[in-house]
């Protein structure tokens, strides 16, 4: 199969390798040119692990290429995948979708023969149904089936996710684009992967159904750990209890600072005003959005707490800034309004993450940037895990005590245990552990 990717970001560039490995002809777009040259140039444009050995190995078989020419890229596609950024709309919070309409206005004037064009980001309900009144309008003769298939990769983890997905979500209802579909994902059901065909608005409303579930999910816990907190529950332990019951399973049930990420606050927000445009508006999702808004500064509040009650005039140390570890993505990232929050009490910040402090400089230019976990938290006052990164699981905690001006640590991920800490000297507070915070 022929594959145009449209938009080489997280979701674009990893399909588009795997594509290729699957032994597709993949070529990936992107009106970006920097971000085109450094992939011509071997460089990835994002930190996601193994991309760069799967990237350079497909382009050493000559099965990837990269280029700004859409036209071009388009006209001699099976399927073209729009994999473009969809954000939060400024104002409102509905999505975002000029940069996929746009797409599909630059394609439409070059498509050649029979092409499956498929949208990959995520869309509000209806968004296929504009790409092809785009296309038809644009293009009357064009021989085009427009169909949705969501991507649930995780960032940190993409490439197997995309190899191995739990399944792949179709929407379409043509038979011919279907078996396009099949073709592209066949290398796919060796491993057995389900594929799920639907009509299109089903696929596209699946997709932020899937996340509003997992970002609940994500805030029932965290209010579990409050409540916790106030009566003297260890929340580690509830999350184990109810998470061996198969019918609410294991995952998602960490507690932590509240939800981030270039996905989840963007996908509950846009499905919120999906849902009050529709009539039916959907309170428990507008509930979870609410919560976890008001979760990130309240862990500025809870570090204020551990030291003391104030702030002003000290040195707070945050490890991990990204919204989750194994990426370098900052999107929406807890530790934003952590920073935020501590700043606006009076206190200095330095930081360290292993991936994300070049855009975090950019984002937080007056945060002290820090070359290690040891060098960040050194005369500090409070040293805050912010991104359970693996590198800060198994820390030097007697060097950690010895230079920092104060052995205060808390824990927004729960990676460590409290009597461990506390036994090399520090105060310790985690998330819905400690009673009596
Ligand atoms: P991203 O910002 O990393 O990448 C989008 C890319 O599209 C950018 O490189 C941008 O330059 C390019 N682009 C924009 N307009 C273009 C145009 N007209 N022509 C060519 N290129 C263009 O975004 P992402 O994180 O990859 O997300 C893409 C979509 O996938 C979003 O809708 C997102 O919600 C969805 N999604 C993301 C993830 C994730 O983990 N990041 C997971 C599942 C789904």
């Amino acid at each position: 199969m022929r594959i145009t990717i449209v938009g080489s970001g997280y979701v674009g560039l990893v399909s588009g390798a795997c594509f290729a490995d699957f032994g597709h002809s993949v070529v990936c777009v992107d009106k970006d040119a920097d971000k085109i040259a450094a992939l011509k140039a071997g460089r990835m444009p994002i930190y996601e692990p193994g991309l760069d050995a799967l990237v350079a190995e497909n382009v050493r078989q000559e099965r990837l290429i990269f280029t700004t020419d859409l036209a071009a890229a388009a006209s001699d596609a099976d399927a073209v995948f729009i994999a473009v950024g969809t954000p939060s709309r400024r104002g409102d919070g509905f999505a975002d979708l000029s940069f996929v309409h746009a797409v599909a206005r630059e394609i439409a004037p070059a498509l050649r023969g029979y092409t499956v064009v498929c949208t990959k980001s995520t869309v509000p309900v209806g968004t296929g149904d504009e790409v092809e009144r785009i296309i038809r309008e644009v293009n009357p003769a064009a021989e085009v089936s427009v169909a949705s298939n969501p991507e649930f990769l995780r960032e940190g983890a993409a490439i197997a996710d995309f190899k191995r997905p739990d399944r792949i979500v179709v929407g379409t209802q043509d038979a011919r684009a279907e078996a396009v579909m099949r073709e592209v994902y066949r290398p796919l059901y060796l491993n057995q992967a389900p594929i799920l065909v639907t009509d299109r608005r089903t696929a596209e409303l699946t997709k932020y159904a899937a996340n509003a579930f997992l970002a609940a999910k994500i805030t029932f816990i965290n209010e579990v750990a409050d409540l916790c907190e106030a009566v003297g529950a260890d929340v580690q332990q509830v999350a184990r209890g109810i998470g061996l019951d198969k019918r609410i399973g294991p995952k998602f049930l960490h507690a932590g600072p509240g939800y981030g990420g270039s996905c989840f606050p963007k996908d509950t927000l846009a499905l919120v005003k999906t849902a009050q445009d529709a009539g039916t508006p959907l309170r428990l999702v507008e509930t979870v959005v609410a919560v976890n808004d008001q979760r990130k500064r309240a862990m500025a509040r809870k570090v204020i707490k551990a030291c003391g009650g104030s702030v002003r005039g000290k040195t707070v140390a945050l490890l991990g800034l990204t919204f989750k570890p194994d990426t370098d993505d900052m999107r929406d990232a807890p530790s934003l309004a952590i920073v935020a929050g501590l700043q606006d009490a009076g206190a200095r910040i330095v930081a360290y993450d292993p991936e994300g402090m070049a855009h975090a400089r950019t984002l937080m230019p007056e945060v002290t940037y820090a070359e290690d976990a040891y060098a960040c938290a050194e005369g500090a006052d409070a040293l805050v895990i912010v991104t359970e990164w693996n590198a800060f699981r198994a820390l030097d905690l007697g060097r950690l005590a010895r230079i920092m001006n104060a052995p205060v640590m808390v824990d927004l991920r729960n990676i460590y245990r409290s009597q461990d800490v506390r036994a090399k000297g520090f105060s310790y507070r985690g998330i819905g552990t400690d009673p009596g915070l």
